[in-house]
């Protein structure tokens, strides 16, 4: 197990004193900079910056930052909430550790995908299958990774299937954090 031991402070951020959104971060005893080319290559939409050693990432509308020495997530709805999710995040670097044999490393910068982008590769019907009232709010909550590419059924019509490649190219599916 890479991360065995951290301290976890669940925080009010000082730019939103009284906000109703709450911040966690996780000081950690080991460096999990070699980790971040593995998360890079399996997260969906990371953000991946090597000469900073960090990867930031959004996940269900968090903003979430991987540092040689500290996990943080923020804008998340409650105390509770937070402390979980770093729990997760924390859960997530080690299982992608001891996976790391099986993952090709990526060392790359990537853009994360615009809604714009994304939503040019949608059928744009906004005929509501996906439970969105518009494919532009899919577009929006798929780059958020709070919906799935498998929840537009439509995208899945052989009619689209060059549309549905490129969408796959540039959103990987986000692993499961809890
Ligand atoms: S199911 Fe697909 S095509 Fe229909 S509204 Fe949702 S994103 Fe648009």
């Amino acid at each position: 197990m890479l991360i065995e031991d951290y301290d976890v402070e669940v925080f009010t951020p000082p730019c939103e004193p009284g906000a109703e959104r709450f911040a966690a971060r996780a000081r950690l005893k080991v460096d999990i900079s070699e980790v971040l080319p593995y998360l890079n290559a399996t997260l969906r939409g990371a953000v991946y910056n090597p000469a900073a050693k960090a990867l930031t990432w959004k996940k269900g509308g968090h903003n979430i930052a991987f540092h040689a020495y500290e996990i943080a997530t923020s804008n998340v709805e409650d105390r509770d909430a937070a402390e979980k999710e770093l729990h997760g995040l924390i859960a997530l670097v080690n299982r992608t550790w001891e996976r790391r044999a099986e993952i090709v490393p990526d060392h790359s910068t990537r853009q994360r995908p615009t809604p714009m982008a994304v939503y040019n590769l949608l059928p744009k019907t906004n005929c509501r299958q996906c439970g969105q009232p518009t494919c532009y709010t899919f577009a929006l909550k798929l780059v958020a990774a709070q919906v799935k590419v498998e929840d537009c059924t439509p995208l899945f019509d052989p009619q689209h299937a060059d549309k549905l490649a490129a969408l796959q190219s540039i959103i990987i599916d986000a692993p499961s954090i809890g």
